[in-house]
């Protein structure tokens, strides 16, 4: 068996598989495996999630998904990497972290396994192409040619190219007879042409991002908000990034309404900015913002609310109540995303409803198997992602 690709799947692939007695080769087009493993989580890698719901992961097939993980909640994985000896620890909302903090025992835990069950691991060997005649797959690589009679495609997909990420694996299978899904990039930031952005950025705030796509509700999520000089990222805008960059695609037009206080109900701010009117003070109401919020947003602020006071004796309700609705509902038009270059992972993909979710062999080619981000499966922040790579790894078999 010949797995391409050694990110989370193909290592979990090879072991599962090397442990039941296959003689496994998995190939490497980076100089050393797990690339993306080693980066995840800010270094620490947030390797799985303890709360598995269907809802955290996103398809054209829900069906599959849900047959490929019934029964293999988060306690199959953590079996697995405690058989590795990696001991596991719960971060906030369920995230599973290895206890020692470090993705790199998580990689080199994994490698170490392989070797140790007599995994062939081939790194700086990238796969060009892939041929099947009767029963052999036959592959080109920057290594000579190999051939095989069970093949396992785990190369990933094009999200972060500078870690590896690659379109290589979609052209082996699609050459095979396998169908597409539309691929985007997901968990990315947002562009915007806003030209008041610029002045904003390295702004952090905890908000709420609601987005509209030609103007209707499509979804909301709560967290950080950081702006930067192309546009907006943050973790709230990374969890509606996938919304944005499927509709972008569709040619629709995305706009975010950012809610820059969301603990402060509007008439609890109402009040709040009205307790704090002195009517006699000719302070600048650009610095008595500045008791409230960051000093790069109070300019925009102002600008979008269209206020026509500058000075707190000038204030009246009227005045605040345009000050309030800005704040609650500054609008931020998003033309791009930081496309698979900062993107942690990619929509759509190999066409599920091609590929027995049991097995995960391909239902058009026989002995062709496919694990991890390559199918057509993503899921949220948190470590659903792994979740899916290290399952549909272990679930690579021979009925
Ligand atoms: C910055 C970043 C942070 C992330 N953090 C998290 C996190 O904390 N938690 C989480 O759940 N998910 C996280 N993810 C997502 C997660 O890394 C992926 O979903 C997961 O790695 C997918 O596993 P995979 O094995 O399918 O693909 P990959 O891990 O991408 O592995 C595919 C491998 O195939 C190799 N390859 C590709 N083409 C070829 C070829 N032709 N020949 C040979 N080799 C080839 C690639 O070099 C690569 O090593 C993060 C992603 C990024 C980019």
């Amino acid at each position: 068996m010949i797995i391409v690709g050694a990110g989370a799947a193909g290592l979990c692939a090879a072991i599962t598989r090397a442990r039941e007695g296959e003689k496994v080769t998995l190939l490497e087009q980076n100089s050393k495996v797990g690339k993306k493993i080693l980066v995840s989580g800010n270094g620490k890698c947030n390797i799985d999630n303890k709360y598995i719901n269907l809802n955290r992961f996103h398809s054209q097939n829900p069906d599959f998904v849900a047959k490929v993980l019934e029964g293999y909640d988060f306690p199959i994985v953590e079996k697995f990497f405690t058989s590795l000896g990696l001991e596991l620890v719960e971060g906030k909302e369920g995230k599973m972290f290895p206890m020692s903090l470090q993705a790199t025992s998580v990689v080199e835990l994994l490698e170490y396994e392989a070797k140790r069950v007599g995994v062939e691991v081939v790194c700086d060997c990238a796969v060009t192409s892939v041929d099947k005649k009767g029963d052999t797959f036959t592959l080109e690589t920057t290594q000579g040619t190999k051939s095989c009679t069970k093949l396992v495609l785990t190369s990933g997909s094009p999200a972060a190219p500078q870690l590896g990420g690659s379109n290589s694996g979609y052209a082996f299978a699609t050459k095979m007879g396998h169908a597409l899904i539309p691929r985007h990039p997901s968990l990315v930031q947002l562009c915007s042409e806003e030209p008041w952005v610029k002045g904003c950025a390295g702004v952090k705030v905890t908000g709420l991002a609601t987005l509209y796509a030609n103007g209707e509700y499509i979804t909301e999520k709560k967290g950080d908000l950081l702006f930067t000089n192309y546009g907006i990222s943050g973790l709230a805008i990374l969890d509606l990034s996938r919304e944005v960059s499927t509709r972008l695609a569709n040619f629709d037009y995305c706009e975010l309404n950012l809610d820059l206080m969301p603990e402060l109900s509007k008439e609890k701010l109402t009040n709040l900015l009205l307790q704090r009117v002195k009517q006699e003070s000719e302070k600048p109401l650009a610095l008595w913002l500045q008791g409230i919020i960051n000093k790069k947003l109070i300019s925009i602020i102002l600008e979008q609310s269209k206020c026509k006071v500058r000075t707190e004796d000038a204030l009246n309700r009227k005045e605040i109540n345009k000050l309030v609705h800005t704040i609650k509902n500054l609008k931020l038009s998003v033309n791009d995303t930081k496309g698979f270059k900062g993107a942690e992972v990619t929509t759509g993909g190999i066409d599920t409803s091609e590929v027995n979710p049991q097995t995960m062999e391909s239902k058009v080619v026989d002995n062709l198997f496919f694990a991890g981000e390559i199918l057509d499966v993503d899921g949220d922040r948190g470590g659903f992602n792994f979740h899916w790579a290290w399952v549909t790894g272990m679930r690579t078999n021979i009925e």
